[in-house]
């Protein structure tokens, strides 16, 4: 019988992070992943002659990954800088289209809005300054000069914040919609029903798109991902890719080992899943228990992110000789972002488009005179509900005829001419590919979600041990946060697996 002191399930971007940091720590791991290559959503694949990087847009390295990457993991896998600029595209209120270019810097913001929207200037300051607000606020709180007083001083509207929605501060800011909808381009980022999301998750967001630079990986995410595999593999751990999870095994409310379709066993006292809880405890552990009954309770009122349809392109013409020159460029086709997440309960629109173009940031990405672009639009994974296969054929069809069109329109470029390959992934794809109910990012980010979600996972990871399995965790995006940031956020869960083995307990 095959012995491992930690089994990873799961190679997406949670999974793989964390397996690299056990294997570091010395931890004797093994990485379990159904699919031939590692990556999940963040996979990357292949169409004739152009590679596509399934879905990542960009990355805040300098923040989220430089240190642990250059430090703690040694990652060469190169990254270069994306132009500092955000397009966004919209329909304004009164039915104008806008194209504006937004330069990185809050200053160098506010006096680009002004100059699209004379007056402008003071509600947006306002409006960065509330969002700073919150980001100084967090900040100060784990200072050693904090005080409660101090706090109020520093940061007089804070508590007030911490209690509002996105579209209550806008509201209170009285921010004209046409100022609201450049923001709302953003909201592609996170897909909120904005109305119900905190403000204080919001702001961080809006202050790290507008003041930070981001980064894009030159060799698509498979480049790092596939470096992290070998690096996991030179420090002792393996990896079985088509291998899948489809037992954890528990006794007694202990993890003892998991059963993979090939028919092994393989013992462990540490299961680590970058698969969500509900996949894990529905479907994985077969022991049925009131353990079991309970976290499954735990788990159950909590709603389900959004998801995405992706149109990708391969273009038989460069990004210069389009005119393409944002990496990133949001389009909107209205200004209201509520409307627009209702919008994404079905696929009719108004649509908020991601569009992006990896040969702006790194030139060779595709063969010389050809370039990529995916046009990534939020959706719910509801949207297909009840389709019948030709219903959902014709429905993905005519909304990628749509996309294309919109986005061409914006950019001023008659795109179905220069199509060469076309590929597209919905909700259906994403939720068959990387193994998640209704394609979800994660969970849902509204207030109620938010608190209920964190409960769950402090739980999971090592709350009560009463109502938790010895030897279970949990990383990636059902657990913290979603993005790719999940490739960090699961150290600490390591570096606790790993203690607890060398502790012997
Ligand atoms: C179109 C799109 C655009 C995006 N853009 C961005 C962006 O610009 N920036 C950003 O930060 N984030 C972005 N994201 C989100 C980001 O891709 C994900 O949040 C992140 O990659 C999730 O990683 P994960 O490891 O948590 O989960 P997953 O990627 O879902 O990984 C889970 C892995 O587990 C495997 N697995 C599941 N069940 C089993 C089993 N039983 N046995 C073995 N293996 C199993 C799956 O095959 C998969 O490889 C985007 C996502 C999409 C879809």
């Amino acid at each position: 019988m095959k012995h491992y002191d930690a089994v990873v399930i799961g190679a997406g971007n949670g999974g793989i992070g964390t397996a690299l940091a056990l294997t570091t720590a010395g931890v004797k791991t093994l990485v379990l992943e159904k699919h031939n290559l590692p990556g999940g959503c963040a996979t990357s694949f292949v169409r004739g002659r152009f590679e596509y990087d399934a879905s990542l847009h960009a990355m805040f390295y300098d923040l989220l990954f430089k240190n642990v990457w250059e430090n703690q993991f040694h990652i060469t896998s190169p990254v270069t800088r994306v132009p500092d600029i955000i397009t966004v595209a919209y329909t304004d209120t009164d039915g104008k289209n806008v194209y504006m270019d937004l330069p990185l810097g809050a200053r160098e913001l506010v006096m680009a809005i002004e100059k699209e929207i004379p007056g402008s200037a003071p509600v947006v300051q306002q409006y960065l300054g509330l969002c700073g607000e919150v980001l100084g606020a967090a900040k100060f709180a784990k200072s050693p000069d904090f005080t409660p007083e101090l706090m109020q001083e520093k940061f007089p509207h804070f508590q007030m914040l911490m209690k509002m929605t996105a579209q209550e501060v806008f509201d209170y800011l009285e921010m004209p919609m046409n100022i609201q909808a450049i923001f709302n381009n953003l909201w592609w980022y996170l897909g909120p029903k904005i109305d119900e999301f905190p403000f204080f998750r919001y702001a961080p967001v809006v202050m790290m798109l507008v003041t930070m630079p981001t980064y894009f990986p030159n060799h698509a995410c498979h480049g790092y991902l596939a470096e992290m595999e070998t690096k996991i593999r030179e420090n002792g751990g393996d990896v079985w890719l088509n291998t899948e999870v489809t037992e954890i095994v528990t006794k007694d409310g202990k993890v003892c080992g998991v059963k993979t379709n090939h028919g092994d066993y393989i013992e462990t006292t540490q299961v680590i899943a970058d698969v969500s809880p509900r996949i894990v405890f529905e479907d994985l552990i077969k022991e049925d228990s009131p353990k079991k009954q309970a976290l499954l309770e735990r788990q159950k009122d909590i709603t389900e992110n959004f998801s995405f349809t992706i149109v990708y392109l391969g273009l038989n013409k460069s990004a210069e000789e389009l005119g393409i020159k944002a990496h990133h460029l949001f389009i909107a086709d209205a200004a209201d972002a509520k409307e627009t997440y209702e919008a994404s309960r079905g696929w009719e629109g108004p649509y908020c488009i991601g569009a992006l173009c990896p040969n702006v940031t790194v030139k060779d990405f595709s063969p010389e005179g050809t370039c990529v672009l995916s046009l990534s639009v939020p959706m719910l994974g509801s949207a297909l509900d009840g389709m019948t296969q030709e219903e959902y054929f014709k429905a993905k069809d005519e909304f990628a005829q749509k996309i294309i069109k919109t986005t061409g329109e914006h950019l001023g470029i008659d795109l179905f001419d220069c199509i060469e390959e076309i590929s597209i992934a919905t909700p259906a794809t994403l939720s068959r590919y990387a193994g998640v109910r209704n394609g979800a990012l994660g969970y849902a980010r509204t207030f109620a979600d938010i608190r209920k979600n964190e409960a769950a996972t402090a739980q999971l990871n090592g709350g009560n041990p009463e109502e938790v399995y010895e030897g279970l965790s949990f990383v990636g995006q059902f657990a913290f946060g979603i993005g790719y940031q999940t490739n960090v956020t699961g150290i600490p869960v390591a570096m606790k697996v790993a203690q607890t083995i060398k502790g012997g307990n």
